[in-house]
């Protein structure tokens, strides 16, 4: 079947080159307008030698082996956009990318191929080497994506099963003619992974270009609910988890939250100054987020003041877990560089209700707490 399909590999390119200049289009502003974006140059040049080596592949179509200086060219760009696919994702997920590898992947192994081809080398041990390489980039493509599943990000998936499909279109041809199940020649041998390509290609360049804005609505969203001091969560994040956590309490877990408080803070910017104010206000939150369980939340709710959101807590539980707080934070003194100061909180529990109208009323009553807990001395929890 697929040998019937050989003839309009011509056109089956066409309308690949077509897509693939409209997709070179969409990079090219990309790189523009993301500049700081090291991985969309890595992909661009990805897409660009992918067109180059596919163009030769199919200009080349009826040759059983390609002439050893177009097998240079032709496998170097093939290999490199492999290669270069998986730097542009390791430097998506922030990994360190060796650029020496890149040459080392890509034109050391082409140049072995013209270097066994010229010392009559059998074509069944030099075109499954240039597949295994192929394929082992392919792999190492993968399996970027496939270990930073923790990043919650969805459009890598795209690119993951495209990359699945070549690592098969290039591992099985180079296997069975190193077993002699296929002849040596890339006519035949390389028609899966062309015809593949088709659909593959344009997971991969459109899911590189459906990554960066993931990536980019992500980091807004991230910005817009982090407190840049204390690095936790400001208000706006700590709302939004807490209607969550509302609506999860309305189908019966229980949730219980913290209001926390500095205790004569004012007097720490007065007597040090709003420098060293901040530094025990960042002290304070990395303290408390170091001493909270893993599923607990930690939110700079204003000024010096934190609430921690409690999931599957009980109030008398959240008593004990704001008792621990006080402690973490009263029993050392912070280190700020010009003296040793000593912080306490008062600290004031309550729980979600079901007959709470918002998440609203379960943060008042931990206010009221609170309120108590400062007008009967502080340093306390109530
Ligand atoms: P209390 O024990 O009753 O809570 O007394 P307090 O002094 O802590 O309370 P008050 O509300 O009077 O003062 C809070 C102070 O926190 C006033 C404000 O300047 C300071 N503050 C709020 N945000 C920041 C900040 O980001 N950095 C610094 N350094 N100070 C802040
Ligand atoms: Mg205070
Ligand atoms: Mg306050």
């Amino acid at each position: 079947m697929l040998l019937t399909i050989a003839p309009d590999l011509k056109t089956l390119f066409l309308s690949s080159a077509l897509s693939r200049g409209a997709f070179l289009l969409i990079f090219l502003v990309l790189l523009v307008s993301q500049s700081k974006a090291r991985y969309l140059r890595h992909w661009t040049s990805a897409l660009i030698a992918s067109t180059v080596g596919l163009y030769i592949t199919v200009e080349y179509a009826d040759h059983s082996l390609l002439p050893l200086p177009i097998a240079f060219v032709s496998y170097s760009t093939l290999l490199g956009s492999l290669v270069t696919s998986w730097t542009g994702l390791r430097l998506f997920y922030s990994r360190a990318v060796n650029l020496w590898l890149i040459p080392l992947l890509t034109i050391l192994p082409s140049a072995l191929y013209v270097l066994g081809a010229s010392l009559d080398f059998s074509a069944r041990l030099l075109l499954p080497m240039i597949y295994a390489i192929a394929a082992l980039a392919a792999g190492l493509a993968l399996y970027e994506i496939i270990r930073s599943s923790g990043q919650r990000l969805l459009t890598p998936y795209l690119v993951a099963a495209a990359f699945a499909t070549y690592f098969l279109a290039l591992a099985v041809p180079g296997i069975l003619i190193l077993a002699g199940v296929l002849p040596a020649a890339i006519d035949t041998s390389s028609l899966p992974a062309i015809l593949f390509d088709q659909a593959s290609s344009i997971l991969v360049y459109f899911g590189y270009i459906a990554m960066s804005g993931e990536r980019a609505t992500w980091d807004l969203r991230r910005q817009a609910t982090t407190d840049p001091l204390t690095g936790v969560a400001n208000r706006r994040g700590g709302q939004f988890t807490l209607e969550q956590m509302y609506r999860r309490q309305l189908r019966g877990r229980h949730c219980s939250v913290i209001l926390a408080d500095v205790d004569h803070f004012k007097n720490v910017n007065d007597t040090w100054g709003h420098e060293i104010g901040d530094v025990i206000l960042m002290g304070v939150a990395a303290r408390l987020g170091s001493s909270l369980r893993y599923e607990d939340y930690l939110v700079r709710w204003g000024g010096e003041e934190f609430l921690i959101i409690l999931p599957d807590t009980s109030v008398e539980e959240a008593k004990v877990s704001a008792e621990r707080l006080r402690e973490v934070i009263a029993n050392c003194p912070f280190s700020t560089g010009v003296a040793e100061l000593s912080i306490t909180l008062s600290l004031g529990c309550a729980r979600m209700d079901t007959q709470d109208l918002s998440y609203e009323e379960s943060v008042q009553r931990a206010d009221k707490s609170l309120y108590r807990a400062k007008g009967t001395g502080r340093n306390q929890v109530c």
